[in-house]
């Protein structure tokens, strides 16, 4: 049984590393999925967001890197997978999650959305904080691995 885990991936942090290990014990394989979301320009592009997404899995046998866009419940649907997972970190993401996965099931009946919490370490962590720590010339090695540390520097070298 494969899973999908879908998100906007700007960048990678060992936050998302944490749930996609981990999944990839629990699952066959792991889908990542990331959103090209044309309404929303990332800081990075979509090319170099599965780039660092593959040299940060490259060690996890299961893993596959793949984009997508339009309706998560359509992508599902073309890759013949209805599982999806989500990383929970506090009572704030819980919402929003639950709205989506609410819809989806709603659209495609055998779709489930599993959510797997966050490890302790990684339950403030997320893709903007380290955007923003990064922004100053913050340390953010402890938040995400060498290579994405080297990208963020290298995006954020000429200033904000
Ligand atoms: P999105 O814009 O879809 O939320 P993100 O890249 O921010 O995309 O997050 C993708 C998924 O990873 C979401 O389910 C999010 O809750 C989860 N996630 C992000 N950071 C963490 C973290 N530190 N711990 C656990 N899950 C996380």
């Amino acid at each position: 049984m494969k899973v999908i885990y879908p998100g906007s991936f700007d960048p990678v942090t060992n936050g998302h590393l944490d749930i996609i290990e981990r999944c990839s014990k629990k699952f066959d394989g792991v889908i990542i999925a990331v959103l090209n979301n044309q309404g929303k320009k990332g800081l990075f592009t979509v090319e170099e967001r599965i780039q660092l997404l593959k040299e940060t899995t490259k060690d996890i046998p299961n893993v596959e890197i793949d984009s997508f866009s339009g309706l998560l419940v359509d992508y599902a649907r073309k890759k013949g997978c209805s599982n999806i997972v989500r990383g929970l970190r506090a009572v704030s993401d819980f919402e929003y999650e639950m709205q989506m996965a609410l819809v989806n099931r709603k659209i495609y009946e055998e779709l489930d959305t599993f959510f797997m919490m966050s490890s302790p370490e990684h339950v403030f962590l997320s893709s903007s904080v380290v955007k923003e720590v990064a922004s100053y010339r913050g340390r953010i090695s402890c938040f995400v691995p060498k290579v994405v540390e080297d990208a963020l520097i290298n995006k954020f070298k000429g200033g904000i």
